[in-house]
C-alpha cells in the first residue's frame, strides 16, 4: 500500500563495505532526505561500519551533515564527530547547538569575519575553512584565507581542522584545480594538512595522495556511497485500484477524457512523495519528454510520461499526480495488473520520501 525502497541488503552491505575499503579516510555524508534513507538510518549504518574497520581499514570518525537542524537526527544513532556542510553564520540554528553536542561539531566556516565571529563565541569551537572553488557556492578565497590564518596566528586558536573544497560534477579532471587549492593552503601559512573533498574519483584521489604526500586527503562521498550500485536498490509501488475506462468517459478530479479506451489505475505514490514533481529520472530534457508524449499519441490531451513503469514500460498520467497516489492510463491491449501487485517506480533518490525502506 505504499510507496517502497527495497534493499538488497547484502549487495549493499558489500558496496559500502567496497567503497570504503577504497577510499580510506572518507567521511559519509548523509542530508536532506538521507539519499531516500533517512538520516538516522544512515548515521546508524555508519556507526555499523566502524564495527567492520577490521574488514575495510577505516573507521568512520567523521559524518557530514546538511544543516544543523539535522543534527538531532544523527547526534545518538553515531557516536563520532558531526561535520556541518552548511557554512556557519551568526544566525539561527547554528547558534542553538546544544552544550553536549557541540564538543562532536565541526563547523565549516567559509568568511573571515565569521572565523572571528565563531571564535569569538566559543574559543574552542573546531572547524575546517572553505576555500571558494569553480563551484562558487561558499569559500574564501586565497586572499581571505592568509588573513583567517592571521586571525587564528593572533588569538593562538587550535580548533582548526582541516580545509574544505565542494567541486563541481562532470568536469573532466578535478586533479589541476585541487592541486591549485592545496598549494594555496601551503603558501597562506594555515596550520593543517587536512583537507576534505568532494567528487575525487578513486583515480584523482591516488594522484593527489602521491603528490602531496604531506596531506592527509579526506575524501567525503554521499550518493557514490548510498546509492552507488543501483542494483541494490528498487522502487515499487502497489496498484490500490483498477477501473476499465471508456473512450471519452470522465475521470479524476478535472472530468477529464481519454480519446481511447483503456483502464486507469490507481498506484500508491503522489506529490507528497516528490512523484511528479520533476521529469522522470534519467531523462530530464523537455524535448525527449515532449517526444515521448508525442510517440505515444496522446499529446493532444497533454499526458505526461510517469515515473511509474509497468512490464518494463513507463505510462502515462491520467491526470497530475495526488497527495499520496497516482492516476496511470493503460491503454487497451496492455496487461492489466491486479490490485496488490507490485509495480516499478524510477524516481530520483535524493528528491524521494518514502513510506517505507526495507533492508533485507
Ligand atoms: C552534498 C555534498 C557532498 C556529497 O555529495 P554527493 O554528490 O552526494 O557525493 C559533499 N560535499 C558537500 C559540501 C555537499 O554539500
Amino acid at each position: 500500500m505504499s510507496l517502497r525502497l527495497c534493499v538488497d541488503g547484502d549487495r549493499w552491505r558489500q558496496h559500502l563495505l567496497h567503497t570504503v575499503s577504497a577510499r580510506p579516510g572518507i567521511v559519509p555524508v548523509a542530508k536532506g532526505n538521507g539519499y531516500g534513507f533517512g538520516i538516522g538510518s544512515l548515521a546508524r549504518r555508519c556507526e555499523w561500519l566502524t564495527t567492520q574497520s577490521e574488514q575495510t581499514g577505516t573507521g568512520i570518525d567523521v559524518l557530514a551533515l546538511g544543516t544543523y537542524l539535522e543534527l538531532a537526527q544523527a547526534a545518538d544513532r553515531f557516536s563520532g564527530d558531526l561535520q556541518v556542510l552548511t557554512p556557519w553564520r551568526p544566525l539561527g540554528a547554528a547558534l542553538d547547538v546544544s552544550e553536549t553536542l557541540s564538543n562532536r561539531v565541526i563547523h565549516t566556516v567559509s568568511r573571515t569575519e565569521d572565523v572571528r565571529d565563531l571564535t569569538e563565541r566559543k574559543p574552542d569551537a573546531r572547524f575546517v575553512l572553505e576555500q571558494l572553488t569553480s563551484m562558487r557556492r561558499h569559500g574564501m578565497t586565497r586572499r581571505e584565507l592568509v588573513e583567517a590564518a592571521r586571525v587564528l596566528d593572533d588569538r593562538r586558536l587550535a580548533g582548526l581542522v582541516g580545509v574544505s573544497m565542494h567541486l563541481p560534477l562532470n568536469t573532466a579532471s578535478h586533479v589541476g584545480e585541487v592541486e591549485r587549492l592545496l598549494n594555496d593552503v601551503v603558501s597562506t601559512g594555515l596550520p593543517t594538512r587536512t583537507v576534505f573533498v568532494s567528487h575525487l574519483t578513486i583515480g584523482e584521489l591516488t594522484r593527489l595522495r602521491s603528490s602531496f604526500p604531506d596531506f592527509v586527503i579526506r575524501p567525503r562521498v554521499g550518493t557514490d556511497l548510498w546509492l552507488g550500485d543501483r542494483t541494490a536498490l528498487s522502487v515499487t509501488a502497489t496498484v490500490l485500484d483498477v477501473h476499465p475506462l471508456e473512450r471519452g468517459e470522465a475521470f479524476g478530479y478535472r472530468g477529464r477524457s481519454m480519446p481511447k479506451s483503456g483502464h486507469l489505475l490507481i498506484v500508491s505514490g503522489g506529490t507528497a512523495h516528490g512523484i511528479g514533481l520533476e521529469a522522470p529520472s534519467g531523462d530530464q530534457s523537455l524535448r525527449s519528454r515532449a517526444a515521448t508524449i508525442a510517440r505515444s499519441g496522446m499529446d493532444v490531451v497533454g499526458l505526461v510520461r510517469s515515473p511509474f513503469a509497468i512490464d518494463g514500460k513507463q505510462r502515462l498520467f491520467a491526470e497530475p499526480p495526488h497527495m499520496q497516489a497516482s492516476m496511470l492510463f493503460l491503454p487497451s491491449g496492455a496487461r492489466v495488473p491486479g490490485v496488490g501487485e507490485d509495480i516499478e517506480v524510477r524516481v530520483r533518490f535524493t528528491a524521494t520520501t518514502f513510506d517505507r525502506v526495507d533492508i533485507s
